[in-house]
């Protein structure tokens, strides 16, 4: 049996269904595209810079028998949400799945913390989170027991990290913003989870994924690695999936051991 044929029979198939997942132009959001799109669902490929990547994005998805569109707008400006979530349901005919993982990481010593990069992570990181859940509800309050908004905090949103105070408020504020809109959306049939990785491989730990801070952090890992974007976009496409449909207000954690 294929392995789309598995998850039709299994619980996970997402046919039929309509998805969003902001900042997919790469790394996490990239893998969680390509994988709802592998389980069934028309996905919008949300990006802000990386235009051309979300096209090759939207390539793959299409030459693998799937259907994609490549959405561009900035998750913090309001406007431009509502213009850009408009856009994808006239173009795929409704939303059932928002996944709230566009982000930034923008790291310093509480001396070193900048007011105005804070102001840009929370922009980004939690007020994006927000504008994009509202401008949905209209669509997932028609997709009735299909709704699913996933978001994506953090390991650090829930232990912290020294150096990450001001990203780790963002991601915990992330879990507040899922545990609320869970309790408000249950009695619709929309599930709100959250899902929290470690450290995944991707642009945003590079800097942090190098040299001795590599070999430091593995030995706090108890799996001893890192993460790959496709195992964080397993997670999320359960949570997605008619399997995960009494699952809500929860935030699963992908991170290898490292907060158990
Ligand atoms: P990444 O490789 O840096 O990719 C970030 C993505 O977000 C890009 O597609 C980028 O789009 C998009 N983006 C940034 N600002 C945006 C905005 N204002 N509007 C729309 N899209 C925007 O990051 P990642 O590692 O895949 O992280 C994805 C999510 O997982 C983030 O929420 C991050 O906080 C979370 N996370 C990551 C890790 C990790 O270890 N990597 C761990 C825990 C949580 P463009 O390229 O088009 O600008």
């Amino acid at each position: 049996m294929s392995a789309p044929d598995r998850a039709a029979t299994s619980g996970l198939d997402l046919g039929g269904r309509v998805a969003l997942v902001t900042g997919a132009s790469r790394g996490i959001g990239r893998a969680i595209a390509m994988l709802l799109a592998q389980r069934g669902a028309a996905v919008a490929v949300n990006y802000a810079r990386g235009e051309a990547a979300a096209n090759e994005v939207c390539a793959a998805i299409t030459e693998a028998g799937g259907k994609a569109v490549a959405v561009g707008f900035d998750v913090g400006d309001e406007a431009a949400v509502d213009a850009g979530i408009k856009q994808v349901v006239d173009a795929l005919g409704g939303l059932d799945i928002l996944v709230n993982n566009a982000g930034v990481s923008i790291d310093a010593l509480l001396m070193r913390a900048r007011a105005e990069d804070f102001d840009t992570l929370v922009r980004t990181n939690l007020r994006g989170a927000l504008l994009c859940a509202k401008a949905a509800a209209r669509s997932l309050l028609k997709a009735k027991e299909r709704g699913r908004i996933i978001n994506l905090t953090s390991v650090v949103g829930e232990q912290g990290n020294a150096g990450q105070a001001m990203y780790a408020a963002t991601k915990a504020g992330m879990i507040g913003l899922t545990k609320s809109l869970a309790r408000e959306l249950a009695s619709r049939g929309i599930t709100v989870n959250a899902v929290a990785p470690g450290f995944i491989d991707t642009d945003m730990t590079q800097a942090a994924l190098q040299g001795d801070a590599r070999t430091k952090l593995l030995a706090q890992i108890p799996m001893g690695r890192v993460g790959a974007p496709h195992e964080i976009a397993e997670a999320v496409a359960f949570l997605a999936a008619p399997a995960a449909a009494y699952i809500t207000g929860h935030v699963l954690r992908v991170n290898g051991g490292l907060l158990i």
